[in-house]
Formats: C-alpha cells, sequence, structure tokens
C-alpha cells in the first residue's frame, strides 16, 4: 500500500534478524526436546513451553480481541458526527496515505488521564484501529492546531499501513524479542518508519509536533525549534546517551526531531541514526 521508501532501511533488515533468531531459536528447542527423548530424558520438562509457543498465536489473538472490547466498551468513536471535522481531516488523511474507503481504521478518543500517547493496532486478524488520547486531542480545541493532530495521526496511520500491527510480527519474531536490546531496537525502527510516513504526508508537521512529547500540550507551540537543534548538537554520540536510546523503544527526542529536520532540509533519503 505504501511505496517502500517511506520504511526506515533498518526496519526490514532488522525484522529479517530477529525472524532468523526465531527460527534458530524454534529448531534450538525442539533439537533439545527430540535430542532428550531419544537420550531418555523425560520430554516432560520442555512441555509447557512447547505448549506455550503453540498457544502463542491464539494468546496474541485473545489478547488483541480484549484490548479491543475495552476500547468498544469505553472509548468515544470518532465519525463524520462524532468530532466531524477531526474525522473529516483524518478521513482525507487516511485516504491520501492509501487506505481504501471501506479499509480505513476505526479511530478512537480514550481519556488517558494525562497522558499524551496514540497508538495503533489489531481489532482481530483483519481490521486495525487507532486510539488518541483525549490530551493530545484537546490542542485541536485549545491551541486549534490541527498540524500536530494530524501529524500524529499520519505516524499512527503509517504503522497500520507498513504491518508494523500485525499478529505475524510478534510471532516470527517471539524469541529474539525476548532479547530486550533486539525488541527495543526493532520497535524503534518502526518508528523511525511512521514518523517519515508522517512527514511525507504532514510536511507542515515536522517542526513542531514532536515537542508535545518534550514540553506538553500547553507549552509545545513556545519551544524554539533552532535553539533546540543547537541544544542537541552534541547530544547524539555519549556512550550513556547511546545505552538510554538502546533499551528505549522510541528513538529518543533528539535522535528523532535530528531524523525529521534532516527529511525536511534533504528529503527521503535521509534515513535517521537508530543506534
Ligand atoms: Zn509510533
Amino acid at each position: 500500500m505504501i511505496p517502500n521508501h517511506l520504511r526506515h532501511r533498518a526496519e526490514m533488515p532488522v525484522y529479517l534478524f530477529g525472524i532468523l533468531v526465531n527460527l534458530l531459536a524454534v529448531v534450538i528447542i525442539f533439537g533439545i526436546s527430540i535430542g532428550s527423548w531419544d537420550l531418555g530424558v523425560d520430554i516432560k520438562q520442555y512441555q509447557s513451553f512447547l505448549v506455550t509457543l503453540f498457544l502463542l498465536p491464539f494468546t496474541i489473538l485473545i489478547l488483541l480481541h480484549w484490548n479491543y472490547a475495552k476500547i468498544r466498551g469505553n472509548a468515544i468513536q470518532i465519525t463524520d458526527k462524532q468530532f466531524p471535522d477531526v474525522y473529516t481531516m483524518y478521513r482525507k488523511l487516511a485516504l491520501e496515505i492509501g487506505f481504501q474507503e471501506n479499509k480505513i481504521p476505526k479511530l478512537y478518543l480514550i481519556q488517558g488521564g494525562g497522558t499524551l500517547n496514540a497508538y495503533a493496532t489489531k481489532c482481530n486478524l483483519r481490521k486495525s484501529y487507532a486510539v488518541v488520547y483525549a490530551d493530545i486531542f484537546e490542542i485541536v480545541r485549545f491551541h486549534e492546531d490541527y498540524t500536530t493532530l494530524k501529524f500524529i495521526l499520519a505516524h499512527e496511520l503509517g504503522h497500520i499501513a507498513l504491518g508494523h500491527v500485525n499478529i505475524r510480527r510478534k510471532v516470527f519474531t517471539y524469541f529474539a524479542n525476548l532479547f530486550r536490546p533486539y525488541a527495543q531496537t526493532f520497535t524503534r525502527a518502526q518508528e523511525l518508519s511512521a514518523d517519515r510516513v508522517a512527514a511525507n504526508f504532514v510536511p507542515e508537521g515536522i517542526d513542531q509536533s514532536l515537542f508535545i512529547l518534550s514540553a506538553g500540550k500547553n507549552l509545545y507551540p513556545e519551544v524554539n525549534k533552532e535553539a533546540y537543534l543547537e541544544q542537541i548538537q552534541n547530544e547524539q554520540n555519549g556512550l550513556f546517551l547511546r545505552a538510554v536510546n538502546l533499551m528505549s523503544d522510541h528513538p529518543i527526542m533528539s535522535k528523532r526531531m535530528l531524523a525529521l529536520d534532516d527529511i525536511k532540509n534533504y528529503g527521503l533519503k535521509k534515513h535517521g541514526k537508530l543506534f
């Protein structure tokens, strides 16, 4: 659906690496199981592990249904009758990104106790949805800032369009994801890809939108981007900065902002730093 050049260049290699680690882990586990059996060792000690492995896709599916039921039961769906101004903007954006009219993911609004967040996930095997927390949604009302909300929604639609929410991604990288630096690197690569989708479809949001995550929903319009870029000039390569970034599921803000600034200045051929 989405041209591949919008993906961060590291995303698919990191995914492939995770699949290979997964395959290797499965082969080793089965090898140990069969070897133990040949040696007369009681295979029962591996049984629960093998059962867990077999049930993993079903467990993930049940969790998805469970979480979607919580959203359906508690959130407000944004439609042409519910916050129609936002829905019109969202629908147009989804069509631009490449979703067919009948496959536009549902969008929900939920109160998050002050948390500034939005996310995209699956309803079931086929359909996906996006959720935006009230505090982010409110910026449209208090600052009349559609751009920031649009940028955030484009990021979430990017996750869906690029297949980041697909169940197979979780299943195929299950064992690799048990190693936290890998799991965080994989999600960071996907975040950089989703940022590229947002930057491509909402370029007017590159300069200011992400500052909401650092400065909050009231102060972010006042952040001076040039001063911030000066601040982070030397905040990219320190050992501890890299370690914090490595262990984060989202790239640290300085790397994220530099990646977006590079796209603004040099185009999508520039890819932000994953490490
Ligand atoms: Zn994201």
